[in-house]
């Protein structure tokens, strides 16, 4: 079999780090939904490279707004400001209601940035005991060595050792924050969805109840909205579904639709924390990442496609919690917000051993902890793209479940 993809797979088994363990396809172009290989084959992509292609593969404004600005320019550094930049700070915390918004390039990077604020916050208010974090099991923040301290899979800490002073509690358990929340304590760091860990939305009070402890108690709050930011959960920010506002909150993912941006984002009250010299990103902030976020932004606006997270992430919901009720003996449920969504299988049942049938059925779907398939679908997916998918996936767990 001498295809392109043979030729292709054949130099990545040899070159390329085998730090990760990708499916054998070669991607060559995508159209809205739809991503095709260098021979032409095409999948349907409900995973939207992990939630990431908010506005689905090659959109036209999207594009046009990325070729105008590479003829225009790229980058500056943060030794000048530039005009995209700027706009996209006004634009993020215009509807987040932040008051400060810092740019990075990843999700763990604006994790890192926010650990660094909160421990430098203390530090220069001469709070120097404030410095331990508190954190969730299952939580994911990224793969450095700030943010996989806090990320709470030790495999994921496994022989790197990490940096000290963080405690992991249960998910949704209050008295266990409770407990632990001692003055000692610089913030708490929370996925208003737990993404990674298993698509587990926070418990119905908890964000709330990390809110009023952490202001009682002089710690900050600080959400990772990596995953569940710009759209995806049906409101522009996963936490909007709450009253609370954080101390600091972290974009990435979603936002640059493919492009590589992240940001922090701040209260005015934190803006003192990382002073010049402090912290900072070559990268960080250029126009080109910026004007790509812009363009995000507002083909979410244009297109409706916040409240249709909502809408169609119920229509999912409902297909999936359909699915799950047919197949009783493999599926336990389905769960999640907007267009993060899971479909839960039973214990015994390893979703990464069905992910590459589903992928054979013409699917492209992500697991997320060990026994739940991930749907994050570009934003701009329709309802008969979700129909096609769940299809998809009822025929492989039919084979499975006999
Ligand atoms: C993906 C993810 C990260 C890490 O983002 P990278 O861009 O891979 O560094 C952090 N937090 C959450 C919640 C994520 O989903």
């Amino acid at each position: 079999m001498s295809t392109k993809s043979a030729e292709l797979l054949a130099i990545a088994q040899k070159r390329l780090y085998p730090n990760y363990k990708p499916a054998p396809i070669v991607v060559a172009r995508g159209k809205g939904c739809e991503l095709f290989d260098v021979d032409g084959r095409r999948w349907l992509d409900l995973a939207a490279g992990v939630a990431v292609c908010a506005v689905g593969h090659a959109h036209p404004k999207l594009v046009a707004t990325l070729a105008e600005q590479a003829g225009r320019v790229m980058h500056v550094s943060n030794y000048f400001y530039n005009e995209e930049n700027v706009l996209l700070a006004d634009e993020l915390c215009e509807r987040s209601g932040m008051a400060r918004a810092f740019f990075c390039n990843s999700g763990a990077e604006a994790n890192e940035a926010m650990f660094k604020l909160a421990r430098r916050h203390f530090f220069a208010k001469g709070d120097t005991k404030r410095t331990r974090f508190i954190a969730f099991h299952n939580a994911f923040h990224g793969r450095t060595m700030g943010a996989v301290s806090l990320t709470g899979t030790p495999k994921y800490r496994e022989g790197f050792g990490g940096v000290e002073g963080v405690t992991h509690v249960a998910y949704g358990d209050i008295e266990a924050v409770k407990a632990e929340l001692r003055d000692d304590v610089a913030a708490i760091i929370v996925e208003p969805v737990q993404g990674e860990g298993g698509v587990l939305p926070a418990p119905s009070g908890f964000l709330e109840a990390l809110r009023s402890l952490t202001s009682e108690r002089g710690a900050l709050l600080l959400l990772d909205e990596v995953q569940t930011g710009i759209g995806r959960t049906g409101h522009w920010f996963g936490f909007q579904s709450t009253s609370i506002r954080p101390d600091a909150m972290s974009l990435a993912k979603g936002l640059g639709g493919g492009c590589p941006i992240g940001a922090m984002l701040t209260t005015e009250e934190l803006a003192g924390a990382l002073p010049p010299g402090t912290h900072g990103s070559t990268f960080g902030g250029n126009p080109f990442a910026s004007a790509a976020a812009r363009a995000v932004l507002s083909i979410l606006e244009e297109e409706g496609l916040v409240a249709g997270a909502k809408a169609k992430g119920d229509r999912l919901g409902a297909m999936l919690s359909e699915l799950a009720r047919e197949l009783p003996e493999m599926c336990e449920g389905e769960r999640g917000v907007g267009l993060l969504r899971g479909l839960v299988l039973k214990q015994g049942f390893v979703v990464r051993d069905i992910l590459p049938k589903i992928a054979d059925a013409g699917v492209l779907l992500t697991a997320a902890g060990e026994r739940v398939i991930r749907f994050t679908p570009p934003l701009v997916v329709t309802e008969s793209e979700l129909a096609e998918g769940v299809a998809a996936v009822r025929k492989v767990l039919t084979t499975f479940a006999r």
